[in-house]
């Protein structure tokens, strides 16, 4: 995974609703898949806190 360092924002972070720079990684929107491209947006590595379903095979991420 790339990660953008003292990243600036131009849309909010989808977990903490703000746009304070910062180390960030794009991740892709699930259903935007068109070919080889997928819409991605920003989120500060500081508000990740991932959660692993083993069921599932999912890692999860709360956002709202
Ligand atoms: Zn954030």
């Amino acid at each position: 995974m790339r990660i953008f360092e003292k990243c600036k924002f131009t849309k909010p972070c989808p977990i903490c609703k703000t746009k304070k720079t910062g180390d960030a990684i794009l991740i892709g929107v699930r259903g935007t898949e068109e070919g080889n491209i997928m819409q991605a947006e920003l989120f500060h590595i500081e508000c990740i806190e991932l959660t692993y379903h083993k069921e599932q095979g999912l890692l999860v991420q709360k956002v709202e």
